[in-house]
């Protein structure tokens, strides 16, 4: 039986529980407030709940973000694979939710899409070695690394650094459900695919990773500690607009929906800002 923990707004409260093959909720029990992802005991209410919307399952104590992580993105951007992953940061303003508006800012010309593999830590993790590495993950989403590729890029508008064109409000999507790790035993056999208004635009295996979760964790908790509650998302495969010629950039209309196996559909529409 498939887990997928959630959080959801019902009847004015927001919840955490789990999602029923019938829409429903199964409320979680002994939930703490400050318990970073889930508790690690899992036991849920009788009682089926409406859900009035989804949330993020999760609100990140971090967002981690590797660029380049994928062989056939990396060719398309004319780049050679770096030796290390490469990090950034996306700050916790873009935290968006299944369903919810990303918006268009009329600051940007260039809003991109990137559908991503995301892992969420559960318990804080520093010098893990590869084969341990697994064991620190508490479970997986799909996440949308939303990007204005003109302020990533661009020196006249500070690009170089990816802080600032990866931090709009709402430009982080997670979602629809946290799927527990012991139910993806292997997280480098997953198909991902991206959709903008239902034409396919990447479509790839997690085994095309550069840099698999066990090697990223391995590389990242060496010099900082992955916090428990902490979300690393895993790179972009190839078939973001900019790679189209010319790019297709999002417009206020366009509905995004990332779908990954064993996960589920993250789906925002983009609307004018
Ligand atoms: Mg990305």
């Amino acid at each position: 039986m498939s887990m997928k923990l959630i959080r959801f707004r019902s009847a004015g409260k927001t919840l955490k529980g789990k999602l029923n093959e019938d829409g429903t909720a199964s409320l979680l029990l002994y939930s703490d407030a400050a318990d970073p992802v889930f508790p690690l005991e899992l036991a849920f209410g009788e009682e089926r709940l409406r859900i009035d919307r989804l949330l993020a399952p999760i609100v990140p104590v971090d967002i981690l973000a590797i660029g380049l992580n994928y062989r056939e993105h990396a060719a398309e951007r004319n780049e050679t694979s770096p030796p290390v992953p490469m990090l950034f940061i996306k700050a916790g303003n873009t935290l968006n939710h299944p369903g919810a508006d990303i918006v268009h800012s009329p600051r940007t010309t260039q809003l991109d899409y990137e559908g991503e593999l995301a892992v969420v830590i559960g318990r804080d993790a520093k010098d893990v070695r590869r084969e341990h590495a697994l064991e620190y993950v508490f479970g997986y989403t799909c996440a949308n690394d939303v990007t204005a590729r003109d302020w990533q890029r661009e020196r006249n508008l500070g690009g170089g650094q990816f802080a600032r064109g990866k931090s709009f409000d709402g430009f982080c999507p997670l979602g629809p459900c946290l799927v527990t790790a012991d139910e993806i035993p292997d997280p480098q056999a997953l198909r991902i695919k991206t959709f903008v208004n239902g034409e396919l635009r990447q479509n790839a295996l997690t085994s095309d990773m550069i840099f698999d979760v066990p090697a990223l964790i391995e590389s990242l908790s060496s010099t900082m500690t992955l916090r428990a509650g902490c979300v690393i998302l895993t790179g972009t495969p190839s078939g973001a607009g900019f790679a189209f010629d010319p790019p297709r950039w999002l417009k206020a209309g366009d509905r995004v929906r990332i779908d990954i196996d064993g996960i589920g559909s993250l789906e925002n529409p983009v609307v004018a800002g």
